[in-house]
């Protein structure tokens, strides 16, 4: 069976040297370049949630944080997500997800990471859509980095309603004690990773939990993620 091969920004025809996204679309690919930077917008926005967050965040050490892409409900390059998520798309979310792994290595923090853990969906969400996109991201960015990675470190407890549409401070309740770490193998800087950053409270949620199984403060704890969706 030959499937139609398009381009998922434009949709139009690839050609054989393509893969997934034509070459005009892959020029203008919206990289928000953080791991470049240690302190860039999506860092500076998560060590504030985290402080605010975890109480006794003077010890917290300073979480690492990059992101592919940009996201932008008017771009077309939202697709790239959005395919992954919703249309099961996976081995494209694997292309970009390697493609995160390799500008990871970039940065001078990533190469401490020793342990790579996804955000959970709830078992519920799981059995829906067949597979967790976060999982999906962080097993290439592991493969990348050459880290394992942990995808029981942490569990949902809470099955909440699609969070597309909820306000902020909703969705921030909503993850609130959400997530429980069960399964914890020995680390020094674990890597969390989610499909998209927009409030960053999801990944605080998770946050907080590895941080009750890992509670050495020598212990860091960054983030890395698909999309960013801010300026
Ligand atoms: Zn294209």
């Amino acid at each position: 069976m030959v499937l139609p091969r398009t381009c998922v920004v434009c949709g139009r025809d690839l050609t054989l040297e393509e893969r997934h996204i034509c070459l005009e679309c892959a020029c203008d690919l919206p990289f928000t370049r953080f791991w470049e930077r240690e302190h860039n917008p999506m860092a500076d926005k998560y060590n504030e949630r985290i402080s605010a967050h975890i109480p006794d965040a003077v010890e917290e050490a300073y979480a690492f944080a990059a992101a592919l892409l940009y996201y932008s409900e008017d771009s077309p390059y939202k697709r790239i997500p959005q395919a992954l998520k919703y249309e099961r798309k996976i081995s494209q979310g694997r292309y970009f997800a390697a493609l995160l792994g390799e500008k990871l290595l970039l940065s001078s923090w990533a190469p401490t990471v020793d342990l790579v853990v996804p955000v959970p969906v709830h078992w519920k969400r799981r059995l829906k859509r067949g597979y967790n996109q976060a999982e999906i991201i962080a097993s290439e960015v592991a493969r990348k980095l050459g880290v394992p990675l942990c995808a029981e470190c942490l569990r949902r407890t809470r099955f909440s309603v699609s969070q597309t549409s909820v306000s902020l401070e909703k969705k921030a309740s909503n993850v609130e004690g959400a997530f429980v770490s069960v399964k914890i193998p020995p680390a020094r800087h674990i890597l969390l990773v989610d499909d998209t950053f927009t409030s960053g409270s999801t990944l605080a949620a998770c946050h907080k939990a590895l941080r009750d199984a890992y509670p050495t403060p020598g212990v860091r704890i960054s983030v890395a993620t698909m999309s960013y969706v801010g300026p």
